[in-house]
């Protein structure tokens, strides 16, 4: 992991957007170099995993966590508890089991509701006609404070696809009134600043190769 590669990603990336780091697979030390170098938003996917980092980084207080995994029911409270963000909420069922958890652990996380804008079979998401149906009563769920959306797009689409499914998660989050697009990795991160992404998650572009 090179720090220079950071601030040559920073230095390409509008002010407007925010970085989001993704450690998932990579050491405390190597977060607590990018921190050294201003970045406080990391991203994990393994509650366990994060939950170890988080315990080595306890002094790290600048830090923000966010929770980018598959979300196991099992692991709400757990999630709820320790992490500030959650981009990964896939379903109503666990919109309102965070809710429900939020108001026992007197919590109220930031969220960006996963969307579901392709057919790939291994990415889950909400329908965005049934996100539409759903929508007033999901505004009524307490303790959560929704932000935005979440997608991911399908492994080897061209420039072109990606774009178009970057910019259809930008008029949902607009015809719904939210602020925040979590959409971009590594390797489709120019279009979605293009199509108005806000949170960029980047892993392999920061910190390298995962082994
Ligand atoms: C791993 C992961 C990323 C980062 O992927 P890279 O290709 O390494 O940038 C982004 N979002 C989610 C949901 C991930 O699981």
């Amino acid at each position: 992991m090179n720090p220079a590669n950071y601030l040559e990603i920073k230095n390409k990336i509008p002010s407007n957007v925010n970085i989001l780091a993704v450690s998932k697979g990579f050491k405390s030390q190597e977060i607590k170099t990018i921190q050294n170098i201003g970045q406080n938003d990391f991203g994990e996917s393994k509650v366990q995993e994060a939950l170890e980092k988080q315990l080595t980084l306890k002094d790290h207080k600048q830090i923000n966590w966010h929770f980018i995994g598959r979300i196991q029911s099992n692991k709400i409270r757990k999630i709820v508890q320790n992490f500030k963000y959650i981009h990964s909420v896939d379903s109503f069922e666990k919109l309102q089991k965070i809710s429900n958890i939020s108001r026992e652990e007197k919590k109220n996380p930031l969220i960006m509701l996963q969307v579901k804008l392709s057919d790939d079979p291994t990415k889950g998401g909400f329908n965005p006609e049934f996100l539409i149906m759903k929508w007033r009563e999901i505004q009524e769920l307490k303790n959560i404070s929704l932000t935005g959306l979440m997608t991911i797009n399908p492994k080897g689409l061209s420039s072109k696809e990606n774009s178009g499914l970057f910019k259809k998660c930008r008029a949902l989050a607009d015809s719904l009134q939210l602020p925040d697009c979590s959409m971009g990795m590594s390797g489709d991160w120019e279009e979605a600043i293009d199509a108005g992404s806000t949170w960029l998650r980047l892993g392999s572009l920061i910190f390298g190769g995962r082994f």
